[in-house]
């Protein structure tokens, strides 16, 4: 699904990632941990195309998508769950739904998305605006999934929430998994990342320094927080 090779990127003269190998396969969750200031966004910023200053390799669906401009990436099945939700504040949740354009016939109808996300259903005529922190995320994820989108990479979605919502976003991003859709996720929140994910990757000042799979990243989860001084 995604390749990562050698990737590299700079912030002018400053180089913030030194050469990143990463997949994530079909189906599959993918976390990604590390301190603030790891190079955590910036890897993600350069897998969706909104970085440009890089070196390596992107490859996804098997296409070389390295110059690829962030547009095209989304047209060809690379969601991206903003960080700062990214919710028309003007509309209401049912218009912020029809938004987002079809990219492939795995597009969720609405009914699917009322139906995995009840909470839109009764918010669906509310403005974006008055949507709780919760609900803002779960709109930004269900307008992901409005695309058909093949891959989702989300920014720290459990960030903020109450410890019920975190446990409602785990559960759908393991629903999501079932549908044969990837997620690649930044995470600091370690207990989180065990719950939802098959693998992990540590990143530490640009540079992966770990992969596990999930059960040796439960055993060492003392051992990760301490690393990521949380
Ligand atoms: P956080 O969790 O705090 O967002 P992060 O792991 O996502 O951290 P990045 O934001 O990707 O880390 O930052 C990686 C490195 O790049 C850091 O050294 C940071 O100072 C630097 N950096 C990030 N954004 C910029 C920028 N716009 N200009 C210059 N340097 C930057």
């Amino acid at each position: 699904m995604l390749e990562v090779t050698g990737l590299r990127a700079w912030y002018g003269e400053a180089q913030a990632l030194h050469g990143v190998n990463l997949s994530v396969g079909e189906g599959e969750v993918v976390t990604l941990v590390g301190r603030n200031g790891a190079g955590k966004t910036t890897l993600v910023r350069c897998l969706i195309g909104l970085h440009r200053q890089v070196g390596g390799t992107v490859s996804f669906l098997g296409r070389d998508i390295t110059g690829m401009p962030a547009h095209r990436r989304a047209r060809a099945g690379m969601g991206w769950v903003q960080d700062d939700r990214g919710i028309y504040a003007g509309l209401t949740v049912e218009e912020n739904l029809l938004l987002p354009p079809k990219v492939s016939d795995r597009a969720w109808t609405l009914d699917r998305v009322y139906e995995a996300f009840p909470v839109l259903a009764d918010r669906r005529k509310a403005p974006g605006t008055t949507l709780s922190g919760g609900e803002q995320q779960m709109l930004a994820i269900a307008r992901v999934l409005r695309t058909g989108a093949r891959l989702l990479l989300m920014d720290e979605p459990s960030e903020g929430l109450a410890p019920v919502v975190v446990a409602r976003i785990g559960a759908i991003i393991r629903e999501i998994k079932e549908t044969g859709v990837s997620v690649l996720l930044i995470e600091q929140n370690v207990k989180f990342a065990a719950t939802v994910a098959d693998r992990h990757y540590l990143l530490s000042q640009g540079r992966i320094v770990e992969a596990l799979d999930n059960s040796e990243f439960r055993r060492r989860e003392v051992q990760l927080l301490e690393h990521l001084g949380i």
